[in-house]
């Protein structure tokens, strides 16, 4: 299927939503304002999206608030929200070729990625959810005799999900499935670099069942849309996926405001640590150029700093060079591209800038390093390895969210451990280990979230995922990801 589409075809004729998904139904924004969209592949304008203000944002809440306190969705019964959750879920599964190109368009990633990476994951992640609702069950608190004390999960009552644009589909999806199914109204808010597959949700959500108002679309700006989300007193909570910058900004909304919830879902700057008695380099190597080349670098938990023993040293970089060179940025809509875009020119800016600063504090590449495909008009930088890094170096500390690995040669295990530690973030982190001794010292010592052994980026709807430290705070994915959107209650009740 995936092979036989002639997606340049149907890029041509392709229907783009542009228009805020409220209360139902697209409409006009009241501001009247738009923000161009463009595809990376080429640099072509695509079209204008309107761009929500708080004016806007608050028609939005009004009417998820209006939709929350009807009990339309809140109060329905857990197994007609179920069926209707599994409907949504369907139905992204049934209009797959369309969101995959939406999402491709948007961010430049393979067409091949987004199809079968993508759109499933989203639908997966709704299905799981829409599945656990009628499954999880309250408490009964051991009190005293002539007492009964339930503890339950209530829902907040609006929520807002203002996400990053490098997985759109699946990083909204992190927050509908968890947010939707314990019975909250949903404002979400895509990234202004992909807002198509936020707001043909919107639609799809209408289509499955899911009563007017309890999903929302406001496709908009960071500092205007994304700020009067954070700063409106009627929203009770706000998930959020992005830089840990911003997510600072959500922290301050959130005191200036109503005190509202915030779950922060931030960068990393994750270590991969290949020790000395690693048995298998093949496989580590294959494992460390996925997770930093994968999706162009443009990933949370990439694994951007190689942390390696001097013992394996030369061996791991000449198998991570071979590895290298099977991703070759390509044509993002040609079905056997691996590689796709960066997802703007401002983002490619920047990691070439980072490349230069690598350069200039004096590590090697080792490979790449530059700009390519410059004659399409698209934003493509190759897979880059430097290597003779220093902890220190502005490459070896700062999130890149690039195609760019900065090995850091290391002498033995307990200065692996303090360099991978040695960041303010704490997302996530592998070893790579033939000793059983070393892979449970390693998965104990690694400050992250989320650790990895003999293998990188494996995930389960059933496994949280988020970060320690300067990555956040809160996991998405699994039921801890419902406590998110829900507040414990206490009842007592005297005989
Ligand atoms: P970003 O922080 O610039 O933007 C994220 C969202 O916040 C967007 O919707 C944006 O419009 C909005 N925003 C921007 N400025 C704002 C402001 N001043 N007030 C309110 N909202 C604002 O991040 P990005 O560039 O879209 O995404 C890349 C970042 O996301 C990276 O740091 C990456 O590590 C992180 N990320 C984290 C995870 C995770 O699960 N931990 C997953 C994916 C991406």
């Amino acid at each position: 299927m995936l092979h036989s589409i002639d997606w340049h075809a149907r890029a041509k004729t392709a229907k783009l939503p542009n228009r805020p998904f409220i209360d139902g139904q697209y409409v006009d924004s009241l501001s009247g304002e738009t923000f161009p969209c463009i595809y990376p592949g080429d640099g072509r304008l695509l079209t204008r999206v309107a761009s929500c203000n708080a004016a806007d944002v608050d028609v939005a809440v009004r009417s998820a608030r209006k939709a929350f306190e009807s009990g339309v969705w809140s109060r329905m019964a857990p197994a007609d929200r179920r069926r209707i959750l599994l409907r949504f879920s369907d139905l992204i599964l049934a209009n797959r070729e369309e969101l995959a190109l939406l999402e491709t368009l948007n961010v430049g990633k393979p067409i091949a990625n987004a199809f079968n990476g993508d759109v499933v994951s989203a639908a997966t992640c709704i299905a799981w959810y829409a599945e656990a609702i009628d499954k999880v069950y309250g408490e009964v608190a051991a009190t005293a005799h002539d007492m009964t004390t339930l503890i339950v999960r209530e829902p907040l009552g609006v929520v807002a999900a203002v996400v990053p644009w490098n997985y759109p589909m699946s990083m909204s999806a992190w927050k509908l499935g968890p947010a939707l199914a314990t019975g909250n109204s949903v404002i979400l808010k895509p990234a202004e670099q992909s807002p198509f597959t936020g707001l043909k949700f919107g639609e799809l959500a209408i289509e499955a069942g899911i009563p007017p108002g309890v999903l929302n679309v406001v496709p908009g700006l960071g500092h205007i849309a994304g700020k009067a989300l954070g700063l409106h007193m009627d929203v009770d909570c706000v998930g959020f996926t992005g830089s840990t910058e911003v997510g600072k900004y959500f922290m301050q909304y959130s005191g200036q405001s109503n005190i509202k919830r915030i779950g922060l879902e931030l960068g990393g700057k994750s270590p991969q640590v290949v020790l000395a008695d690693c048995e298998d380099l093949d496989a580590a190597a294959a494992g460390i150029a996925a997770g930093i080349f994968g999706n162009s670098g443009q990933v949370c938990n990439a694994g951007s700093r190689l942390i390696v023993d001097e013992k394996v040293r030369d061996l791991l970089l000449e198998k991570i060079v071979a590895q290298a060179r099977v991703f070759v940025p390509g044509d993002p809509l040609d079905a056997k591209t691996r590689m796709g875009s960066l997802v703007t020119e401002d983002q490619m800016d920047r990691v070439l800038g980072y490349i230069d600063a690598g350069r200039a504090e004096g590590a090697a590449t080792v490979i790449g390093g530059g700009r390519v495909r410059n004659e399409t008009g698209g934003f493509f930088v190759e897979p880059t390895v430097f290597d003779g890094v220093r902890n220190g170096m502005k490459i070896a500390q700062e999130e890149i969210f690039g195609p760019v690995l900065s090995a850091i040669t290391v002498r033995g295990f307990d200065e692996a451990m303090e360099v991978a530690n040695d960041t303010v973030y704490g997302l996530a982190g592998a070893v790579w280990t033939g000793s059983v001794k070393n892979a449970h010292r390693a998965a104990k010592a690694i400050r992250a979230g989320v650790v990895w052994v003999n293998c990188f980026d494996r995930g389960s709807f059933a496994v949280p995922f988020g970060g320690f430290k300067q990555s956040g705070f809160g996991r998405d994915k699994s039921l801890h990801a419902m406590d998110k959107y829900t507040d414990l209650k206490a009842m007592w009740f005297a005989h």
